[in-house]
């Protein structure tokens, strides 16, 4: 247990501290005591929570609605069928990914035998944001679970339907001694940050993901950093217009802009940029209607705060025109899908992620204009490329860095098991999803078996430069 020295015996802060602490040994010693070690105890644990998930699809429907207004549709589509695809995929490839790895000797190291074994590395602290309320708290317990560790999962308290859904609901389904769920804010993020854990896998932003990692390092514990930033959209004059303003309105205000790797900000070829402007009207018009304040497909901004933090972007300027808006109801929490156009590099909209309904539109002259600008900022979760002209979009992935790239379409990657999802540079550190989870809580542990005959005196001293001669040759 660890009680810090700020705090005393009967204080609120004191009582939080012995009750998480508390949560923590629990799974702590469910690790040691291996209720997860037995790969089928895995795999009842990943049924589990797929029956939770299942079985619960009304309630978390419900509290997704309650917290951001999602349609139940753009619920299932985004966050239950995600976590239940992860689940499955997980469930078809744990006995590959738990088998050792066979590594073969290099000649003067046999006769024996080499394997990887991947052992868990103990029990791991998740720590969520509230966009994707469920899945981002549900999708990194899949690898965690499958890699045979236990977890605490806090959750954010800015989606309270939804933390309180999983805390009230989760223990029914996993055993309590491999998942614990902790609600609360930065109170409870922080003590639990006190605690020692194995790894932390955060996901938010990057102010706070440097408080983690300095409380990780008290510990020496490795940490997965799963960050945001400005991810670009590039449309180049070869692009099919109407096709690429639609795949970005959709990736932009599905969950009101609300999306770690939804496109922030579009740079188009100014030969085609008004043209590009109206095409995503027209997406708008036909995805919520004249009245998107009524379209049941249109969610609601998280918070008042956020509400307001978006309203300051938007009153900071450096833009010629709103070229697509609507009014913002602030006690409804709406803000409507709004579109920049003669954005400067400057403006307010372009100094941080937006993650909201804002558009910022930005022309250049040609494709090198776009990679220069991308390059002369932090590394983007995701970079969109919108081009008929192969070659353009071969640049794209060539000439910049991004945690991803996608040619024409946007979001669309986070749904294929294959690949690894994370940042790089400011985006992130450290991936999930697949395979790739089940890697990031695994240690690969090399093992090499020998057996004791033969045992030659040629890698022993005296070293005789008969032994010397010898060993050069060989080695
Ligand atoms: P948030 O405010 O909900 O915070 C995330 C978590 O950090 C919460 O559980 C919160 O309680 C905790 N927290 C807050 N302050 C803390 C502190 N001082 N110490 C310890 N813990 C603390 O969410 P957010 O950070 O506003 O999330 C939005 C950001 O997350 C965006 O930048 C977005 O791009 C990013 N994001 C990334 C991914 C990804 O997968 N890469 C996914 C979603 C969101």
């Amino acid at each position: 247990m660890t009680v810090t020295s700020e705090t005393h015996p009967g204080s609120p802060e004191h009582d939080r501290q012995v009750r998480l602490s508390a949560q923590v040994e629990l799974v702590r010693s469910g690790f040691r005591n291996g209720v997860v070690a037995p790969v089928e105890a895995r795999i009842a644990q990943l049924e589990q929570l797929r029956r939770f998930l299942v079985e619960h699809e009304p309630a978390i429907t419900a509290a997704l609605h309650s917290d951001l207004g999602k349609s139940a549709i753009e619920a299932y589509l985004t966050e239950v069928v995600t976590t239940t695809n992860e689940i499955g995929h997980a469930l078809a490839h744990i006995r590959s990914w738990t088998a050792p790895r066979k590594v073969s000797l290099p000649m003067h190291q046999r006769p024996g035998t080499g394997r990887i074994v991947p052992e868990p590395l103990g029990t791991v602290l998740i720590i969520t944001p509230w966009n994707y309320p469920l899945h981002l708290a549900l999708a990194p317990l899949v690898p965690i679970l499958a890699a045979g560790n236990t977890a605490v999962l806090k959750p954010s308290e800015i989606a309270p339907a939804t933390s309180e859904l999983l805390a009230a609901r989760l223990g029914e389904y996993l055993d309590p001694a491999a998942v614990q769920v902790v609600t609360g804010g930065v109170d409870e993020a922080t003590a639990l940050l006190a605690e020692p854990f194995d790894h932390i896998f955060y996901t938010g932003n990057g102010t706070t993901a440097k408080v983690v990692m300095r409380a990780a390092a008290e510990h020496l514990t490795p940490v997965t950093l799963e960050l945001g930033g400005k991810s670009p959209a590039i449309v180049t004059a070869s692009a099919d217009i109407a096709v690429s303003a639609r795949r970005i309105a959709w990736g932009k205000w599905l969950n009101v802009g609300q999306t770690c790797i939804a496109p922030d900000y579009v740079l188009v070829d100014e030969r085609v940029a008004d043209e590009f402007v109206a095409a995503v009207g027209a997406a708008v018009n036909e995805f919520y209607g004249a009245d998107v304040a009524a379209s049941p497909d249109y969610g609601r901004i998280v918070s008042t705060r956020h509400f307001d933090r978006l309203t300051a972007l938007l009153d900071g300027g450096g833009y010629d025109s709103v070229a697509i808006g609507g009014t913002p109801d602030r006690d409804a929490r709406y803000f409507p899908p709004t579109v920049l156009t003669g954005v400067d590099a400057a403006a307010a909209v372009m100094s941080e992620e937006i993650f909201g309904p804002i558009l910022p539109v930005l022309t250049t002259r040609q494709l090198d204009d776009a990679i220069e600008f991308v390059n002369g900022r932090a590394k983007p979760l995701a970079t969109y490329v919108f081009a008929a002209d192969a070659a353009e979009a071969d640049r794209v992935v060539a000439e910049t860095s991004s945690g991803a790239v996608v040619v024409n379409h946007t979001l669309l990657h986070f749904g294929v098991p294959g690949f690894p999802f994370g940042g790089v540079g400011a985006s992130g550190m450290g991936r999930y999803h697949g395979q790739f989870g089940f890697d990031t809580f695994s240690h690969g542990k090399p093992v090499l078996r020998r057996g004791t005959k033969p045992d030659p005196k040629l890698g022993y001293p005296p070293y005789t430069s008969f032994k010397q001669k010898l060993l050069r040759k060989l080695l």
